[in-house]
C-alpha cells in the first residue's frame, strides 16, 4: 500500500469498531437482575397531597406556601376527581382510572419523576423552608432498614410499633421501647420516602394514607424514623362543624373499606379501642359455605377471621346461659373439647362450636322446644332452628350471619352416650356415659362452661392419643399444616 492516508482511515475505521464492540458489550453486561437508576428519576422531591377533602380544604393556601419556600418544588394533588369548585393552578394527579384514558395515565411512575416523595395532609404549610431537606438528609444518613422518615404536622408525633400479623388478619400497635425503630407514628404526619419504594406499595395512595403505608411498611419490615426536631405548622382541616362531621363520615367508610383490602379485619392499640372491621350481626359472616370441613381462609394462610371468633364466643356464651338457665344438662363436644383442653377457647381456625346435651332435656327449654318445630328468633337475635343437616339443633348468630353453636342431642343406651345420627366425622362416637357423670367445668372462651370430666381421656378417644399436643387442621386429606 502506497497510500499512508488509506493507512490511517483503515486504522482509524478498527479503532471505531473496536470502541463500538467495547460499548456495546459493556452495556449488554451489566447486571441483568439489579435495576440501573432509572433516567426518569432526578434528584429533588415531589409533594403529594392525599388527605383533604374536596367539600372544605386549604389547597390553595397549602400550594401558595409550599412553592413560596421552595419553588421549584413539584406539587400533585391525588384524587379520584377534580376538587369541586375547581381550584387554579394546582396540580392534579388523578389516581382512579378512567375508561377513555391508558392505563398508563393513572400509574404513579408516569406522574412522579423525582426520587423522593413527601405525603402531606392539608393545612400543612412548609414552614421553614429547609423542612423536607431536612426529612431528605435523614433518610439518606439513616440505617437502611429505615425507609420512611415522619415529621409532625401539627402535634408531636408518638413513635410505635406496629405488628401486623395477616394469619389472624389483625394489626396491633404497641408504643415502642426507648431505642427501638418505629413502625408507625400516631399523630399528623408529612412522611417522606423514596419514590420507588412508593411505587412498589401495591395500595400506594389509598386512604387513610398513614395508616395505610405503615400496614404495608410493617409487612416488608420497613422502620420508620420520626425526626423529633422538626414539626411543620399546619391547621387541621375540615374546620366547620359541619365540615368535620361529613369528614369523620368519610374518614370511617374508606378506613373500613381500606382494611378490608388489606385483608385487616381487627386493628388494635390506637386511640379508641379496638377497631373491628370484619362481619357483625347486621353482616354476612366472612367465609362462605365450608367443604370438605375445610373453610376457604384455611387455603390461603390463614385462620378464622376475629370477628367471627368474636362471634362464635359470643353465641357460645349465650347458648350456655340459655342452656344453664333452663337445667338442661350440655358439656363442650368435637373441636371445642379440644380447643378447650388446649387453650381455653376456641381452635383460632375453628369455624363453629359444637356442644353436646341430653336429648331428654329438650323439653325444658322453651327455645329448644321452638326450635323443634322450624325457628326461633329470641329476644336477643338469635335463631335457634333444627338443623336441615341432620337430627341437630343450630344456634345462628342472627338471621344474617350465620355463624353457629351446633347443639348435639345424645341419650344413654346401656351407660353409653349414643345418637341416632352421626355426622361420619371421626370423632364422632359413642362414648361413656361415665365421663359425664359428674360433669365438671372449664374455662372457655373467656368464661366458665361444662366439659365431660376426664375430658382429657375422651379427647385421646375421639381424636387419637397425640391430638391435644399436635395441633392438626379438621381435614388433613384435604389441607395439612404447615408446621414450620
Ligand atoms: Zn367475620
Amino acid at each position: 500500500m502506497r497510500c499512508p492516508l488509506c493507512h490511517v482511515l483503515i486504522a482509524a475505521t478498527l479503532l471505531c469498531n473496536v470502541l463500538l464492540l467495547y460499548y456495546t458489550w459493556h452495556l449488554n453486561s451489566r447486571p441483568a437482575g439489579r435495576q440501573s437508576p432509572s433516567p426518569t428519576l432526578s434528584p429533588g422531591i415531589t409533594v403529594i397531597v392525599r388527605e383533604f377533602r374536596t367539600f372544605e380544604h386549604g389547597l390553595a393556601d397549602l400550594n401558595h406556601s409550599f412553592l413560596r419556600a421552595r419553588p421549584n418544588l413539584r406539587i400533585l394533588i391525588a384524587s379520584e376527581a377534580l376538587p369541586y369548585p375547581p381550584v387554579p393552578g394546582l396540580n392534579i394527579l388523578r389516581i382512579h382510572p378512567s375508561p377513555e384514558q391508558p392505563v398508563s395515565a393513572f400509574r404513579l411512575e408516569s406522574q412522579i419523576h423525582t426520587r423522593l416523595v413527601a405525603l402531606v395532609p392539608d393545612g400543612t404549610s412548609l414552614n421553614p423552608p429547609d423542612l423536607l431537606d431536612k426529612m431528605a438528609r435523614a433518610l439518606r444518613d439513616a440505617p437502611s432498614a429505615v425507609r420512611i422518615v415522619a415529621a409532625g404536622a401539627g402535634p408531636v408525633l408518638q413513635c410505635l410499633h406496629l405488628n401486623v400479623s395477616l394469619r389472624t388478619w389483625t394489626a396491633e400497635y404497641t408504643v415502642v421501647s426507648a431505642g427501638e425503630t418505629c413502625g408507625a407514628v400516631s399523630g399528623s404526619a408529612v412522611l417522606l420516602m423514596r419514590s420507588r419504594d412508593l411505587f412498589d406499595l401495591p395500595f400506594p395512595l389509598a386512604r387513610p394514607v398513614q395508616s395505610t403505608i405503615f400496614i404495608q411498611a410493617a409487612l416488608r419490615g420497613w422502620g420508620v424514623k420520626v425526626l423529633k426536631e422538626a414539626t411543620f405548622p399546619r391547621t387541621p382541616l375540615p374546620a366547620t362543624d359541619h365540615g368535620k362531621w361529613k369528614a369523620e363520615q368519610a374518614d370511617r367508610a374508606e378506613e373500613a373499606a381500606t382494611m378490608r383490602a388489606l385483608n385487616i379485619r381487627l386493628v388494635r392499640g390506637l386511640e379508641g379501642g379496638d377497631r373491628w372491621y370484619g362481619c357483625s350481626k347486621e353482616t354476612q359472616r366472612c367465609f362462605g359455605t365450608v367443604v370438605g370441613e375445610t373453610p376457604e381462609y384455611l387455603y390461603e394462610g390463614r385462620w378464622t377471621p376475629p370477628c367471627c371468633l368474636r362471634a362464635l364466643r359470643i353465641t357460645l356464651l349465650h347458648v350456655v346461659k340459655v342452656l344453664e338457665a333452663s337445667n338442661v344438662r350440655y358439656w363442650l363436644e368435637g373441636g371445642s373439647l379440644l380447643g378447650a383442653a388446649r387453650h381455653k377457647d376456641l381452635i383460632p381456625w375453628d369455624y363453629d362450636v359444637d356442644i353436646g346435651i341430653y336429648l331428654e332435656d329438650i323439653t325444658l327449654c322453651p327455645e329448644l322446644r321452638g326450635a323443634q318445630g322450624g325457628s326461633l328468633v329470641d329476644s336477643d337475635g338469635f335463631v335457634w332452628e333444627r338443623a336441615v343437616e341432620g337430627d341437630f339443633f343450630r344456634v345462628q348468630y342472627s338471621q344474617t350471619n350465620h355463624l353457629h353453636v351446633d347443639l348435639w342431642p345424645f341419650y344413654p343406651r346401656d351407660g353409653v352416650m349414643t345418637r341416632d345420627s352421626w355426622t361420619g366425622h371421626p370423632q364422632d362416637i359413642e362414648f361413656s356415659e361415665s365421663f359425664l357423670q359428674p360433669l365438671q367445668t372449664l374455662p372457655f372462651a373467656g368464661a366458665v362452661v361444662q366439659a365431660p370430666n376426664n375430658h382429657v381421656e375422651l379427647l385421646k378417644l375421639k381424636f387419637g392419643d397425640r391430638a391435644i399436643e399436635e395441633p392438626q387442621y379438621p381435614n388433613p386429606a384435604l389441607l395439612k399444616m404447615n408446621r414450620r
